[in-house]
């Protein structure tokens, strides 16, 4: 890994209107590699005047330039040229994105592939959007008589401008989440990434200017501040608003697009559990819930955070998970060998150790990890705490680390019922070789996502989404679309 010193900073800029340029502030802020804890690239530092020169560059897009007339193949064209260039500069964009959030390369490398799909997928559905043609002959009298040959027929139209905000983790891929949908549909965008890792958003944005979508349909705004996202929330010309993050942003975001009812998807925190039967294959079990938890450093909405053991086999499943976790390979997240990154930024560094201290004040024994890593930056260890209960905090709160809390059942229904014992419902893990009850349990968890033997399995062809407090609406797929459409109904009598 090697240090960078103030004058090397990689420079990014605000995208406006389809030029690149400065913030009315004229400052920068810096964006921090995790992996040594400095400073590396350094980036606009939007304002809410920013924010309201992009809103009006999308609402004339959106309005006046007939983006949403345009025929749905140049808009495909347009996405497929995205998509190529996302194949292309992906593996070099992935690098920035690793040192930017320290997730792993092979992972960045692997969400720019299906980013690359992603676009392609919607590419293909910008023609593909159609309505319904409802034959209602309408009742003229109490007598039943009908007024014959008059019809309904529903038009799905964009639902205009839309917020894009998004969080640190695997950003290009929430924006691009986004973007290809609204694309597709028609609609216009002004993006404000996190302050953390804001660095692949606007290399996407670079890419998204090099296809040559027309100026204001996609607007980046990066900022320092938390002001400016709360300022898109409330825009009063912005009609919907697509938020990834934490789940009490989400609920000022809703209060914020009160004012002119706006649409709000929200894909939200998590609290999800493996849940691991007696009868599992302990082997596979472990390697789904590895999956779960360390995955990017844990730091991911679905993360399975909460582990339901049976109790005949708890203890063999403590000490293999245990045993794993302390043999994983942590380290430079460029390195393809590596295992787990550090966590990405120093807030969320703090919060997951001040966790290993609410877990020790709980009584709670690390099985594995429990500590910062010698490694420096903001590294920690891979944790197994065992013995949990589901009322601790550390079984009820994210933490957003490499942290799994073990928790000790007895039978499908208690399982179950701890499983939803939580105010969160994104996802699930069932781990069973009994087919019939892998299925019941799959259909009892109150959660937007159910894997069953596996864990963490994503892509744009399926809905993803929250139940309860992880969310509004759902992301890909055509429940993803729907997200960024509004029907229109329209009367026609042919007398
Ligand atoms: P966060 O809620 O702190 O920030 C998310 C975004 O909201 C950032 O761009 C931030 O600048 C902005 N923001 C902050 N305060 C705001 C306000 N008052 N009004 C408007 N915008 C504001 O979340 P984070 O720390 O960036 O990301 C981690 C969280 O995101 C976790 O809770 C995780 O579970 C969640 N997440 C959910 C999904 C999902 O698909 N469900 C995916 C990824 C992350």
């Amino acid at each position: 890994m090697t240090v960078q010193t103030a004058c090397d900073l990689a420079q990014y800029k605000l995208y406006i209107d389809g030029q690149w340029c400065d913030p009315d502030s004229g400052e920068t802020f810096v964006s921090e590699n995790p992996a040594i804890g400095a400073g590396w690239a350094d980036i606009a530092d939007g304002r809410a005047g920013d924010i309201d020169r992009a809103v009006a560059a999308a609402r004339r897009a959106f309005d006046k330039d007939g983006w949403p007339d345009l025929i749905p193949q140049e808009r495909a064209k347009l996405l497929r040229r995205l998509a190529d260039l996302c194949l292309e500069r992906g593996p070099e964009i992935a690098k920035l994105e690793a040192t930017d959030n320290g997730k792993l390369i092979t992972e960045m490398m692997l969400q720019w592939r299906l980013i690359h799909e992603l676009l392609l997928y919607w590419a293909g559905m910008t023609d593909k959007i159609d309505g319904r043609m409802i034959p209602s002959p309408l009742p003229l009298d109490v007598r039943g008589t009908h007024l014959p040959n008059c019809f309904a027929y529903t038009r799905r139209e964009p639902v205009g401008v839309v917020g894009a905000i998004t969080p640190w983790n695997s950003p290009a891929m929430q924006i691009a989440y986004k973007f290809g949908p609204a694309m597709a549909a028609g609609c216009t965008m002004v993006c404000k990434p996190s302050e953390h890792a804001p660095v692949s958003t606007l290399e996407f944005t670079r890419l998204v200017d090099e296809a040559g979508f027309p100026p204001g349909v996609f607007n980046t705004v990066p900022s320092s501040r938390k002001d400016v996202g709360a300022h898109l929330a409330a825009h009063r010309d912005v009609d919907k608003v697509s938020f990834t993050g934490s789940t009490a942003v989400g609920q000022s975001i809703v209060r914020a697009s009160a004012d002119n009812m706006k649409r709000v998807t929200c894909e939200l925190g998590g609290k999800s559990a493996s849940i691991v039967f007696a009868d599992a294959d302990i082997e596979k079990a472990v390697t789904g819930v590895m999956a779960g938890i360390f995955a990017a450093t844990g730091q991911t909405c679905m993360a399975g955070s909460r582990v339901l053991v049976e109790d005949p086999i708890y203890d063999r499943f403590v000490a293999a998970l245990a045993e794993a976790a302390r043999g994983m390979k942590v380290g430079d997240p460029l390195d393809p060998g590596t295992q787990m990154g550090p966590i990405a930024n120093r807030p969320n560094y703090e919060k997951v150790l001040s966790y290993f201290e609410i877990a020790k004040q709980e009584g709670v024994q690390a099985a594995a990890g429990g500590s910062a890593h010698e490694l420096g930056g903001y590294f920690v260890h891979p944790t197994v705490f065992a013995g949990v209960t589901n009322q601790m905090r550390v079984a009820r709160e994210e933490i957003f680390g490499p942290v799994a809390s073990v928790i000790r059942f007895n039978g499908e229904e208690e399982a179950i019922a701890i499983a939803n014992d939580t105010d969160y419902g994104l996802a699930g893990g069932v781990f069973t070789e009994s087919i019939p009850k892998a299925h019941r349990v799959a259909a009892k968890v109150r959660a937007g996502t159910v894997w069953i033997n596996t864990y963490r399995l994503v892509t744009h062809m399926a809905p993803f989404g929250g139940y309860k407090m992880s969310g509004w609406g759902r992301e890909n797929s055509l429940e993803g679309l729907d997200a960024f459409l509004e029907t229109k109904a329209v009367w026609v009598p042919v007398e």
